[in-house]
């Protein structure tokens, strides 16, 4: 059987994902994360007045050339204006942030004065300009802090509430409904059961979905069967993105298949050349996007790391959103299992040079949390690669 490469299969979902459609406003404090849906501009010019850099006196600048002895005439506090020209021969104290009074063009720092009985001599002569922010220096009204496109990060969000700016045209956030399939699945937390185990994939979908962005509606477990799967995956096919988690194998109970096909959902390609991740199912029906998740949760992990969340992120509307590879070396030799491009448990250290070392966890397997638990994500080895040796060159997916 020829599997799909895990980059074509990339590549068909990302020609799947439609464009981010409609746009929603939103307040600057809870921008974060989100895509601008089209460039966010400066309110104001920045500084949006000429003001002291320091604390000081307001003078003109001529005045300190020669140095000499300037009347002074009040005192200027942030956020105060000064209600008269600064005249020749004189001084009006300010503190940093305060406007520039009119008349002055220069502010003389405490430290280069001298103070005396209502008058102040500079150390000596101050050119125009000093200590002085000039209006529009830094930002100019109407000037691009994020374009369009932009996720919106503590910088971008700290640069607009400079800019009095406090709302922002965002796209809105792709919605992805979660089902999981399997009749041995137990709740978050419930007591043991003979023949049972604890239902991960929801709660781990859900995190990874709404840490790319996502809104996501979380739908009952379903057992296996097929009247109940198709009725659950009718249910949960409204949104942007379907992640169905199980029964998309050849098993006897893998009723997922049939139920998306039954119900109109388009097979775009199933089987991808991953360990762990080889059943991954992937289809459409109109705009909705929907996987077919294999059951073990590091299957779960990988595949959505590879394809569901770089999905969720086109989506809202980030241009070009690939899959979150980062470079790495091994730190001890590895090879990929069976034909496939094996992603495999890693601690990811940053060695004394700063790139990203990875040392595999002993343990290798779709099912094994434990090593999930113990490892900072994975690292991918190529399926014809071979043999890597320690100090080779991977790509990795962090957690
Ligand atoms: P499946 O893809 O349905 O064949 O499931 C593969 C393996 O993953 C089986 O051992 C299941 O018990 C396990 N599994 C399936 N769904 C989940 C889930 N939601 N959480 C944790 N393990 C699961
Ligand atoms: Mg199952």
């Amino acid at each position: 059987m020829t599997l799909l490469e895990i980059r074509a299969a990339w590549e068909l979902v990302a020609a799947a994902c439609p464009p981010p459609s409609a746009a929603e406003t939103v307040g600057l404090d809870s921008a974060l994360g989100r895509v601008a849906a089209e460039d966010a501009l400066s309110a104001v010019d920045l500084p949006p007045f000429d003001r002291s850099a320091m604390d000081g006196y307001a003078v003109r600048a001529a005045d300190t050339d020669p140095p000499s002895a300037l009347a002074i005439v009040g005192e200027l506090a942030a956020g105060e204006v000064a209600s008269s020209v600064l005249a020749p021969g004189s001084a009006l104290g300010i503190t940093t942030g305060a406007a520039l009074p009119e008349g002055a063009d220069a502010v003389l720092r405490i430290e280069d004065a001298r103070v005396d009985r209502g008058f102040v001599t500079p150390a000596g002569p101050i050119a125009v300009g000093t200590a002085v922010r000039y209006r529009g220096e830094d930002v100019a009204r109407g000037a691009v802090l994020a374009a369009a496109g932009a996720v919106l990060g503590v910088h971008h969000v700290t640069a607009l509430a400079s800019a009095g700016v406090g709302s922002v045209r965002v796209h809105r956030r792709p919605v992805m409904h979660v089902l999981a399939t399997g009749t041995e699945l137990l709740e978050l937390g419930a007591p043991p059961e003979p023949g049972r185990i604890h239902e991960s994939n929801r709660l781990t979908l859900r995190l990874l979905a709404e840490r790319a962005g996502a809104e996501v509606v979380l739908h009952p477990v379903v057992p296996d069967d097929a009247a109940a799967t198709a009725a659950a995956v009718e249910a949960a096919l409204g949104g942007d993105v379907l992640a169905v988690s199980g029964g998309v194998s050849v098993g006897p109970h893998d009723h997922v298949k049939p139920a998306l096909q039954e119900l109109g959902v388009e097979e775009v390609f199933w089987r991808v050349r991953l360990k762990p991740g080889k059943p991954l199912w992937f289809g459409r029906r109109g705009a909705t996007l929907v996987f077919g998740l294999p059951g073990n949760p590091l299957s779960t992990v990988a595949c959505f790391l590879l394809f569901v969340g770089p999905a969720l992120r086109r989506l809202q509307g980030e241009a070009g959103a690939e899959p979150p590879y980062v470079p790495a070396r091994l730190a001890v030799p590895a090879r990929p299992a069976d034909g496939r491009t094996t992603l495999l448990t890693s601690r990811l250290v940053h060695g004394s040079d700063g790139v990203l070392e990875a040392t595999p966890t002993e343990g290798q397997g779709s099912h094994l949390t434990g090593a999930l638990a113990a490892s900072d994500g994975f690292v991918a080895i190529p399926h014809a690669a071979g043999e890597l040796a320690a100090g080779a060159a991977v790509q990795a997916l962090l957690l």
